[in-house]
């Protein structure tokens, strides 16, 4: 069993996937410094599921597991020596990173959201990647990035794992093979961020032999997991709020409260989906594949299925009974894309993903239903604006 360091353990997805590696045994150290915790108190707004406090998460999984998880207050973007000095000690066999600003919306805010999501995912991963050359550390270093690097050209073409096989024209008709990172298409500064993340951990495994793996995730539904169940107190988050809240949460939290479901533009956008559940199995069996030294990095989509969000509404209110209403788009984006993507690693290391039409009712709507009483209507609206000129929120049509 291995020592491993989760970045961003207090988040909707490194919490359960802590729990998922401390439960098969791993020795597992948690470093966040609860900012998203701070960003919930400056939106005013909060998780629909009461999210128990560090303490005691941490003793709730001593009591059901009798498992110990350790816990350390560091920012990883601007505390270098304290970030070095608890790798230095603790050792890893495998950092896990979750620990970025990872909301769209609250990146494209304002110019100071734009600086904060910048400046906190660049520095965090890039002091993370120094400290391991720094102390020799060969460590596996798996990284959760995202699906909207790839952008969304919806042509029909199958996305591959991250690389793209070219060949290049050269002197006298010779065409030179290549095989390149994907050319990104970031649609906003936080996938921006992701983007250029991936050029620091090309840097990095060329340069310094690092392992690393890059997963392409796709948008995450879903709250609870085999571990997060197993007491109130280990409860994970939900977040329906216009910056946080991923689309399906949304429809489902207004499903539950009678608000009409709000589609954004003609809802045709096409997206990636997996489940909490899912994201913490293949974290886990990415832990457990890394590269060998001196490969390239390994980037794997980490993805179930894809919707249009129109039929993700559909779905919903067939569930529910609500109704939809489509909404003026705030980000800038196609309106309609297809979106084909291949997940062929996760398949082959035996990945069989929970679908959206199975799954839906016995669980994230019973969430949403059990603690309505929380529900704050005014967080639901998307506030930030893509571009100056468009005014997100005023519903159109039924
Ligand atoms: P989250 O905001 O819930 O969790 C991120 C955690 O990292 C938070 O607990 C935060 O306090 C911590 N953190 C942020 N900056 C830090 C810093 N400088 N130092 C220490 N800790 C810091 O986000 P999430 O939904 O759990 O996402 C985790 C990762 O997965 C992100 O990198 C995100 O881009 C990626 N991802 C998430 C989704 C999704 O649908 N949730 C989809 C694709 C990719």
């Amino acid at each position: 069993m291995a020592r491993i360091v989760v970045l961003g353990g207090d988040g909707f997805c490194g919490w359960p996937t802590a729990l998922k590696l401390s439960a098969e045994g791993h020795q597992v150290a948690i470093i966040d410094n609860l900012s998203r915790r701070r960003i919930d108190a400056e939106l005013g707004v909060e998780s629909l599921t009461p999210i128990a406090d560090m303490p005691g998460r941490i003793a709730a999984w001593k009591r059901v597991s009798g498992r110990t998880l350790s816990f350390a207050n560091i920012d990883i973007a601007h505390d270098y020596d304290g970030l070095r000095a608890y790798l230095a000690d603790f050792a890893p066999q495998t950092v896990v990173h979750f620990a970025e600003q990872r909301a769209a919306p609250y990146s494209m805010r304002d110019a100071a959201h734009k600086r904060y999501t910048v400046d906190n995912n660049i520095n965090g991963t890039h002091n993370l990647l120094a400290a391991l050359v720094e102390l020799d550390l060969d460590a596996h270093l798996v990284h959760l990035g995202t699906m909207g690097v790839y952008g969304y050209d919806g042509d029909g073409l199958e996305l591959p794992e991250g690389y793209l096989d070219v060949s290049v024209a050269g002197p006298n008709g010779t065409r030179y093979p290549r095989s390149i990172l994907y050319p990104t298409q970031p649609g906003s500064v936080y996938h921006l961020t992701k983007s250029l993340d991936q050029l620091l951990f090309q840097f990095y495994a060329r340069n310094d032999g690092l392992r690393i793996t890059d997963l392409h995730q796709g948008i995450v539904w879903g709250t609870q997991t085999e571990e997060t169940r197993l007491d109130p107190a280990l409860i994970n988050r939900f977040d329906y709020d216009g910056d946080y809240g991923t689309v399906l949460n949304r429809f489902l939290m207004q499903a539950v409260v009678g608000h009409p479901l709000t589609v954004h533009g003609t809802g045709g956008q096409t997206r990636a989906f997996i489940n909490i559940q899912d994201t913490v199995r293949c974290v886990s069996l990415a832990v457990a594949n890394p590269p060998a030294r001196g490969e390239r990095v390994h980037i794997l989509n980490q993805v179930a299925e894809t919707h249009r969000v129109s039929d993700l509404a559909e779905l919903v209110a067939e569930t529910t009974g609500a109704e939809v209403a489509f909404v003026d788009n705030p980000r800038k984006e196609a309106a309609e894309n297809t979106l084909r993507v291949s997940n062929q690693t996760f398949r082959s290391l035996g990945l069989e993903p929970i679908l959206l039409r199975d799954a839906l009712l016995a669980e994230t709507l019973e969430i949403a239903d059990r603690y309505k009483d929380r529900y704050d209507v005014r967080a639901i609206p998307a506030t930030a604006l893509w571009t100056r000129n468009t005014r997100p929120g005023t519903l159109k049509s039924r």
